[in-house]
């Protein structure tokens, strides 16, 4: 994978730790981007919407067990989580705050940059990027279409994301809730249906004519890249 234009965020309160990270990652071409106040770490990787962050646990103003459960919230971004014990790894894995590797310090730069390369490698896999000119970035849960952002929600995110996986294949309701309700609660085909209504009308806001998700009579949904007057 080519490294030249991803951004990885450095977030550390020890300066020279931080700068000796950027050096190291910049040499591997990536761009950084150090945040040292666990305050401004939130808002800052919702900003500049970095590919990865290296995250270190103890942070004046927030730890990063706050930071990785906020961020969360709205970004599969991935995270590398930095510790100064190895044991508190083993505290971390249990406590599930979704972070995507630890690292225990002292740490060598090198070893930092190999693990920020396998777990880009990794989550590389989350991407989807359909020969119909849409893309679904999961770190983001960004999806472009014809080059636009179509501005998704979480949900309308991962509808679109099952159905383009598949272009053809039949979903029904049920399937689809299934799918994106990990917690299996119950919902009605009413509110799928209300989701994809959403998410057609987003889609067909950039290209009048194109659609991307059409509904099968009686069955459920697919995905399909035609003209809407086909349909
Ligand atoms: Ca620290």
């Amino acid at each position: 994978m080519d490294s030249s234009n991803q951004t990885i965020m450095i977030v550390e309160d020890e300066p020279q730790l931080a700068n000796l990270l950027r050096d190291y990652l910049e040499k591997s071409e990536f761009r950084t981007r150090i945040i040292h106040n666990g305050l401004q770490a939130v808002a800052a990787i919702r900003d500049f919407a970095p590919d990865l962050v290296i995250l270190d646990l103890m942070l004046p103003g927030k730890d990063g067990i706050s930071i990785c459960k906020e961020v969360r919230e709205f970004s599969k971004v991935p995270i590398i989580m930095a510790t100064a014990r190895v044991e508190e790894i083993d505290r971390l894995l249990g406590l599930e705050i979704g972070a995507d590797d630890y690292i225990c310090k002292p740490y060598s730069p090198r070893e930092v940059v190999a693990r920020v390369k396998a777990v880009l490698r990794r989550s590389a896999n989350d991407y989807v990027d359909t020969p119909a000119g849409l893309v679904l970035d999961e770190s983001r849960f960004l999806a472009e279409w014809k080059g636009r952002n179509l501005d998704l929600t979480a949900v309308e995110f991962k509808l679109l994301k099952i159905l383009a996986h598949d272009p053809g294949r039949i979903y029904s309701r049920s399937q689809l809730m299934d799918r994106i309700y990990d917690d299996h609660r119950i919902v009605s085909d009413r509110t799928i249906d209300s989701h994809i209504k959403k998410l057609r009308k987003k889609i067909t806001a950039v290209v009048e004519d194109e659609e991307l998700i059409h509904s099968v009579y009686g069955v459920g949904y697919k995905f399909e890249l035609k003209s809407a007057d086909s349909n």
